[in-house]
């Protein structure tokens, strides 16, 4: 291509996000975010959200009145319910769930490990040996299984998934039979951003007689999600990726509501117990998913995505999720356009409906490109070995700014 028909091609890509920004019904929220007023393309929202402006005032109003001013009396008087209330508020606006089914608790990685183990405790069937779960699942996923099979002498059963794609009903059909106990899987995977079919998998699972885990990370603010309607039995996630929770926030867990009697999670605490201010002789688990926290929860943590919750219940998931379609479409035509005739790889499904909210793209030299690229305000992450990731947050990022994003890693490439 000359230099003519290529600077022809992208004002033409840049008249077309321009289009996107203004035909796009969600773009009046990205002036709520902190930061969005400059050039920085910020393609990371899938791994650490932006804030919210609000935030700082929602922060600072807790710092003086909350806990300045309340202080001891705030856990009474509505502390110790956060975790519920807010549970409940991300199952309506976010996961399909209804009330008495979600907590904010832990972290990820702690809330997977409890819901594996009550898992394995309702399954409770000593034939039922091995947990199923795939290659290229998160590590934090891999390790946990490892380490519980270790703890109850379980078998793994690994299902080999594609990278640049995921794990399909099919391969869940044949991983799983009699001896299988749990299903631990990503609905959308970390990298590729291929998107499990959750309903699909779970029918399957249940079909064999397992119980389901999902790792619900990269779906929860991306995708629509009905955990209620598909029948799920355990899930977990992040909120400071898509629900802009802020480094660290907590967790959170889904237990469906057929699960709550006599579940049994390993780690009992005094804020799990019946009541956690007897100071009583014994663990007694409290009734409903309350019986679900260990100890005292993060408030702090939790101030952050309340702002974002309240912007998915106005906005809607399904017009969240439309325009997420549109900027992972847009991506992939920028990739097309610009760094495929380069040498770089699409490691994502280049069908729209087979994915989340980010593509990765491969090259040798992303390495180093993106360690160029964070130094001049353009932030896509790093994935080994040599995979960019270019996550997409429908609330926070506009056509233009991926517009800039994509651009510079072209540029970047030819250095
Ligand atoms: C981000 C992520 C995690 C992170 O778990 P933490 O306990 O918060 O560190 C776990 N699973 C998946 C699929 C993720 O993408």
């Amino acid at each position: 291509m000359d230099a003519n028909m290529e600077n022809h091609d992208a004002g033409a890509l840049l008249e077309q996000a321009a289009q996107l920004d203004a035909g796009d019904p969600l773009a009046r929220y990205r002036s709520l975010f902190i930061g969005t007023d400059t050039d920085l393309s910020y393609l990371d929202g899938n791994s650490l959200g932006r804030p919210l402006k609000r935030t700082q005032q929602d922060i600072s109003t807790f710092i003086g009145e909350g806990w300045g001013g309340r202080l001891i009396r705030g856990w009474d008087e509505e502390w110790l319910d956060l975790p519920q209330t807010i549970g409940d508020q991300l199952g309506r606006a976010v996961l399909g769930a209804a009330p008495g089914q979600t907590v904010i608790a832990d972290s990820t990685t702690v809330v997977l490990y409890k819901l594996i183990r009550a898992a394995l405790a309702t399954v409770a069937d000593p034939v039922r040996t091995e947990i199923v779960l795939d290659t290229d699942n998160f590590p934090t996923d891999r390790y946990l299984v490892e380490g519980i099979a270790r703890e109850e002498g379980l078998t793994l059963r690994w299902i080999e998934a594609d990278p640049a794609s995921g794990v399909t009903v099919e391969q869940v059909r044949h991983a799983t039979g009699p001896a299988t106990a749990v299903v631990l899987l990503s609905h959308v995977a970390y990298r590729s951003g291929f998107l499990a079919d959750l309903p699909g998998i779970t029918e399957v699972a249940h079909s064999a007689g397992a119980l389901v885990v999902w790792d619900l990370c990269h779906s929860a603010g991306s995708v629509e999600l009905e955990l209620d309607g598909a029948n799920v039995d355990f899930a977990a996630g992040c909120t400071y990726k898509y629900l802009n929770g802020g480094p660290g926030s907590p967790a959170f867990a889904y237990v469906n509501r057929r699960h709550l009697p006599g579940l049994k999670q390993p780690i009992w605490g005094w804020m799990g117990r019946k009541d956690a201010f007897e100071m009583a002789a014994g663990y007694e688990p409290a009734p409903g998913i309350r019986s679900f926290l260990s100890g005292t929860p993060a408030i702090f943590g939790m101030l952050a995505m309340r702002g974002t919750l309240d912007l998915i219940e106005e906005a809607g998931m399904a017009a969240i999720r439309e325009k997420s379609l549109k900027l992972t479409a847009y991506a992939v035509q920028l990739f097309e356009a610009w760094l495929e005739p380069a040498g770089v790889e699409l490691a994502s499904p280049r069908e729209p409906e087979l994915r989340g909210s980010h593509i990765t793209l491969d090259h040798p030299a992303f390495r180093n490109v993106t360690a160029a690229l964070w130094e001049q305000d353009v932030i896509p992450d790093f994935r080994a070995p040599h995979g960019i990731r270019v996550g997409l947050s429908p609330l926070s990022t506009s056509f233009a700014e991926l517009f800039r994003g994509m651009a510079a890693i072209r540029d970047q490439l030819r250095r």
